[in-house]
């Protein structure tokens, strides 16, 4: 059903949990002894976040944080606004920053700034993509799952217009998808 949309699979589901198990195993000894606060970024790290806690063999704590900058836009306009804060206060912790994707940076830019001005003892970041060709602001994930070129991909948590979050895998819609003839 969905997969008649997919022009190319970028990373398949193999692949993907392969590196999950890959980087829940630094993570594990990174975060020994440490309890992190693990900060999933809304919606679309919601896989990769449920992935990779469950490859973390350390005790750990999670929360959400829904930003904006996309809205449903194929490209960044360049503002954050925070649409869900966190329940947790993170003065004093360490923090883990899951995300889909890092693109432009500029989300990871303002939750970094933010969680430093929050009084976070530490600030990492796992993506579980990374789109360096994209980069607006200067910054650099910790952890990264995949570097990918400068496409607009789906799946995985990554949508279009809401969809496609549900693939197991990353890859490209058919330019038919998101280009409509018309
Ligand atoms: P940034 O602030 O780094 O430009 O963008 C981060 C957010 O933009 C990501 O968390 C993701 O939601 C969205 N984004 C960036 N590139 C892509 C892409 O190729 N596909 C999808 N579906 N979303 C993207
Ligand atoms: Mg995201
Ligand atoms: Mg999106």
């Amino acid at each position: 059903m969905l997969e008649k949309d997919i022009e190319k699979v970028l990373i398949s589901r193999e692949e993907i949990s392969q590196r999950c198990a890959e980087l829940g195993a630094v993570l594990t000894e990174e975060y020994q002894g440490k309890n992190p606060l693990v900060i999933g970024v809304l919606t679309g790290a919601v896989p990769f976040m449920a992935d990779i806690i469950r490859e973390m063999d350390c005790q750990l704590e999670m929360d959400f944080m829904d930003v904006s900058s996309y809205g449903n836009a194929l490209v960044s306009s360049g503002e954050v606004k925070i649409i869900k804060d966190l329940d947790t206060n993170v003065e004093g912790r360490d923090i883990l920053v899951v995300e889909d994707i890092i693109d432009s940076g500029r989300t990871l830019a303002y939750l970094v700034d933010l969680f430093k001005y929050r009084k976070a003892n530490s600030v990492k970041i796992v993506t579980l993509l990374d789109k360096q060709e994209g980069r607006v602001v200067d910054i650099k994930a910790d952890y990264v799952g995949f570097d990918v070129p400068n496409e607009f991909v789906v799946g995985y948590g990554l949508d279009f217009m809401g969809h496609y979050r549900n693939l197991p895998y990353v890859g490209v819609l058919k330019p038919s998808i998101y280009k409509p003839i018309n």
